[in-house]
């Protein structure tokens, strides 16, 4: 569970103040190598920075070198022309003449011919020591004359090689700027005598550097002694002839390329080039050869991003790592929070399981105890080295193994239907190891292994026994309450019925009678239908009490009301009004039907028997009807009424009804 990297060698956990070292030496080590590679990296770009420009500044010279000796080669080339014309020529009392290698050619021919050889020259020109033209290429502009100061300067001029000198426009016989190569004649006195020139204009330069083969980013530059723009690549016409940089510009140019090597300023185009800068030796003029040192740095950009970039990832790989060890051990640090919460909950939970007096037990799959608490020992008198490992089935009886089983088959059925949470909760007898049966009451729930199959068992048993004896006896006292509360209840009913009913006979009393009656009038004059009162009496009834005794007048009465109560519909309300005295009330019956109905009573009773003690009595009865509403308003006056008709049968002989 471990995991290799937070633990020593020897294979002990580290602690959280180790687990913090170690990540502060990987963080320090870390810092140093990105802090050397850093360095490196900064220095190697740095050099290659240095590298590159004087690479390019070491190319910039070679390149205005191979440019300005190859003008020099064209000077030279001219120069010598200049000096096989000159070597033609003799000037005799300050006239030119030919000294026969012309073979009477003239001299404008002569120049033309010789000048033709050097494509560059535009025009050869002839001169006398008052620099007028004797003789030109072109034939023309002969007898003009130099300008004063010019031919001055070429009076003055004391070198060995050819004169060369850059002439304006203004200045030039043509009008146009030129590069003026000249040789000139010195008599036997040692006095200037004329001359001959050679004439390059600058447009050719330009279109000489124009056909150069360079990158087009590139600049190369002719200028003159006086920093003054002769020809350009790429062309600026706005600057040509006029200063391209101060003296004291160029100064510092060649300072900056003595000192490093590599001579950097700001072109006249604006791009920022470096240089190289060649004096063409003997004549006055310098090639400035231009790199734009953006496009020099192009490669060592491209380069600088490609390390950055690199160093960059590197950077970000190593704050991943950092950041995967940082979660491992934070990983690590709550797991060794949470273990030692575990192990003081463990704790905590043994404490508790010991110290309970309920047992806490656990069983694996094959239901073999794997651990009960001491309290097994105390309820059950099992140690735990003689129940772990023992099947807890055999601990219960045989019908605590029923109920068991009952319990098993309930849990199947639940986990059948998908259901997960399985605690259960019964009640079962156990056996004691000294042969006494407890009732237990049991709460189980399952242990689920890894891969999530049922391992095993928990729970608590707890010893029920008192509580089961206290609820039998509670259950015997209940039941004995239950049949109490029901005898009560049947003797209520009873006092009920005999509230409202005859004991004898069983007919409504006289009580039921007086409130029914108001009852039956409100219904009558409710639904507007006549009520019927019939009254009752045995006739001479006393005789048999005398002749057969108490009883067997019992027995009369009995008869009468059996009679009475047969031929009664539900709704007719039959009462024992008094000792031999009976009232029926008959809701929606006329005097009619009422009579009809005494009648009937009167006659079965008249032919009845009642056999007692060997006796067969015979006794009949009078009646008297009345009918509401025509007898009467309420109770009172129709039950007089009937009363009154009563008296009337028995007064008329009796055995018969009479109705109002
Ligand atoms: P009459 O034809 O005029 O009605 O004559 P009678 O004898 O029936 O009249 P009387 O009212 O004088 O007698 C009623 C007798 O009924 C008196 C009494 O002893 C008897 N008696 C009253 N209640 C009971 C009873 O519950 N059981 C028995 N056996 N006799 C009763
Ligand atoms: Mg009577
Ligand atoms: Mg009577």
């Amino acid at each position: 569970m471990i995991n290799k990297s937070v633990v020593s060698n020897e294979g002990i956990p580290l602690t959280p103040l180790q687990r913090r070292m170690s990540l502060l030496k990987i963080l320090s080590s870390l810092f140093g190598i990105f802090t050397l590679l850093g360095l490196w990296l900064i220095f190697e770009l740095r050099d290659g920075y240095d590298q590159a420009l004087k690479q390019a500044s070491y190319r910039a010279v070679q390149r205005s070198q191979i440019f300005g000796q190859s003008l020099r080669t064209q000077i030279l080339a001219s120069d010598y022309v200049l000096r096989d014309v000159a070597s033609r020529i003799q000037i005799i009392d300050g006239v030119f003449v030919d000294t026969g290698f012309n073979q009477g050619k003239t001299l404008s021919t002569l120049l033309k011919e010789k000048g033709d050889t050097v494509p560059d020259f535009f025009s050869m020109v002839l001169f006398d020591r008052d620099c007028k033209f004797i003789a030109t290429a072109t034939g023309q502009n002969i007898g003009i004359r130099s300008k004063p100061e010019l031919c001055e300067a070429r009076k003055k001029f004391k070198g060995s090689g050819p004169m060369v000198e850059y002439v304006a426009g203004n200045r030039s016989a043509s009008g146009r700027p030129a590069l003026v190569i000249s040789r000139h004649f010195i008599n036997a006195s040692g006095q200037f005598s004329g001359g001959v020139l050679g004439v390059i204009e600058l447009e050719r330069m330009q279109r000489w550097l124009d056909s150069l083969d360079i990158a087009s980013y590139d600049a190369v530059s002719l200028i003159d002694n006086s920093q003054l723009l002769l020809a350009r690549r790429p062309a600026m016409h706005s600057y040509l002839e006029k200063r391209m940089m101060s003296e004291a510009d160029m100064n510092s140019l060649s300072e900056k390329f003595a000192k490093s090597g590599i001579a950097t300023s700001i072109d006249i185009d604006g791009l920022e080039r470096l240089f190289g800068i060649y004096q063409i030796e003997d004549f006055p003029f310098t090639v400035v050869y231009g790199f734009e040192k953006l496009a020099i740095l192009k490669q060592w950009r491209k380069r600088a991003i490609d390390m950055s970039i690199g160093y960059c990832l590197l950077l970000l790989l190593a704050g991943f790592v950092v950041r995967s060890h940082i979660t491992v051990l934070r990983q690590h640090n709550e797991i060794s929070k949470n273990n030692a919460l575990l192990r003081s909950s463990e704790a905590n939970f043994r404490m508790l399981a010991e110290n309970m007096a309920d047992i806490v037990w656990q069983i694996n799959s094959f239901f073999k105890v794997t651990y009960t608490n001491a309290a097994d020992e105390r309820v059950r008198g099992y140690s735990n080295s003689e129940i772990i490992g023992v099947d807890i089935r055999e601990q219960f009886t045989e019908c605590g193994q029923k109920i068991f089983q009952q319990e098993i088959d309930k849990r199947v059925e639940l986990e059948k239907s998908g259901n997960k949470d399985l605690a259960m909760k019964f009640e079962l007898p156990m056996r004691c190891k000294d042969g006494r049966e407890l009732w237990m009451e049991i709460s189980s729930s399952p242990i689920y292994g890894e891969n999530g199959e049922i391992d095993g068992y928990q729970g608590v048993a707890r010893d029920i026994s008192l509580r089961k004896l206290h609820d039998e006896k509670l259950l015997q006292a209940h039941q004995e309450m239950e049949s109490r509360l029901l005898e009560a209840a049947e003797e209520k009913t009873a006092l009920q019925e005999l509230a409202l009913h005859d004991a004898m006979t069983g007919l409504y009393n006289r009580r039921f009678l007086d409130a029914a009656i108001v009852r039956e009038i409100a219904l009558s004059e409710r639904e507007q239908r006549p009520l019927a009162v019939i009254m009752l009496d045995l006739d001479h009834f006393k005789n048999i009490n005398d002749r057969f005794g108490h009883s067997a007048g019992d027995q009369v009465l009995k008869a009468l009301a059996d009679i009475m109560r047969q031929t009664s519909r539900e709704s007719d309300l039959i009462c024992r009004y008094g000792g031999e005295e009976f009232i029926a009330i008959i809701p929606n019956m006329t005097a009619s039907q009422a009579f009809e109905r005494a009648e009937i009573w009167r006659k079965q009773l008249e032919q009845n028997t009642v056999n007692y003690g060997g006796n067969e009595i015979k006794i009949t009865l009078s009646a008297g009807i009345a009918i509401y509403p025509g007898h009467g308003k309420n109770g009172e006056e129709l039950i007089l009424c009937a009363d009154e008709m009563l008296y009337q049968s028995k007064h008329s002989g009796r055995n018969q009804v009479s109705i109002a």
